[in-house]
């Protein structure tokens, strides 16, 4: 009987990357190796500048490596062209940041219903069932600027989701809001993993280290053992 490999969700194989100014190099990333696999929240720390928000752009296909290859659901997203790039993300990639990217002009609903149609995943979960999943169902007609810091966080996360992602990467999403935000923001994000997503999320947040599966040490872009 043969048996089919399923592909990681994610995977880096020795990413270089080296910023140029003037006379000085920063290396950036020097050599990270890493898989993530479906259903495991990962956490990446590392002091400020030791490069976890550069292997996160790497990741994404939004930062090209200098070298090393990124697979998405087994399919190569680096140093491919911008739209095949675009696409994959579209497709397998949920991206958080610190402050939630949502249009101040739009409802958190029509922010969200936005996301979807950007994805081409209309209808993939209906907005009311996306926003229910991160405790926003009685907030979808507020504008962004109504929101307090942990539902601003929780509409990006909704924002993140939009596609149902394969993988979902969060950069400090937790960097700007208290410890009750957090650990909410921290239990969807278990549940999302729990539900098959791989979950990598980028933060010093003590906090983060403790909830993830597994913890991945950077320092001056590399991985500690
Ligand atoms: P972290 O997210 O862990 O704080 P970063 O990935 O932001 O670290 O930065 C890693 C290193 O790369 C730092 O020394 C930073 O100054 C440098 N760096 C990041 N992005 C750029 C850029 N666009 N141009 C020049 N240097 C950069
Ligand atoms: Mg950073």
């Amino acid at each position: 009987m043969t048996t089919e490999q399923r592909p990681s969700a994610l995977q880096a194989r020795t990413l270089y990357r080296f910023f140029r100014a003037g006379e000085e190099e920063t290396l950036a990333l020097q050599g990270v190796s890493l898989t993530l696999e479906p259903g495991e929240l990962v956490a990446v720390t590392g002091p400020s500048g030791s490069g976890k928000s550069t292997l996160l752009s790497c990741l994404a296909g939004i930062d090209e490596p200098d070298g090393g290859a990124v697979l998405v659901a087994g399919q190569r997203i680096s140093h491919r062209s911008e739209p095949i790039r675009a696409g994959l993300r579209a497709r397998h990639i949920g991206l958080l940041f610190q402050s939630a990217n949502l249009f101040a002009h739009l409802t958190v609903r029509q922010n969200v219903g936005l996301a979807q149609r950007l994805a081409g995943r209309r209808g993939a979960l209906g907005i009311g069932s996306l926003l229910d999943s991160v405790g926003l169902a009685k907030r979808g007609h507020a504008y962004p600027g109504e929101l307090s810091g942990g539902e601003s966080a929780r509409a990006g996360l909704a924002l993140a989701l939009a596609n149902d992602p394969a993988v979902l990467l969060a950069d400090e999403p937790t960097g700007e809001v208290d410890s009750a935000a957090e650990t909410q923001i921290l239990d969807l994000l278990l549940s999302r993993a729990r539900e098959g997503v791989a979950v990598l999320v980028a933060s010093h947040s003590p906090a983060v280290s403790a909830a993830a599966d597994r913890v991945i040490r950077l320092d001056d872009g590399k991985v500690l053992a």
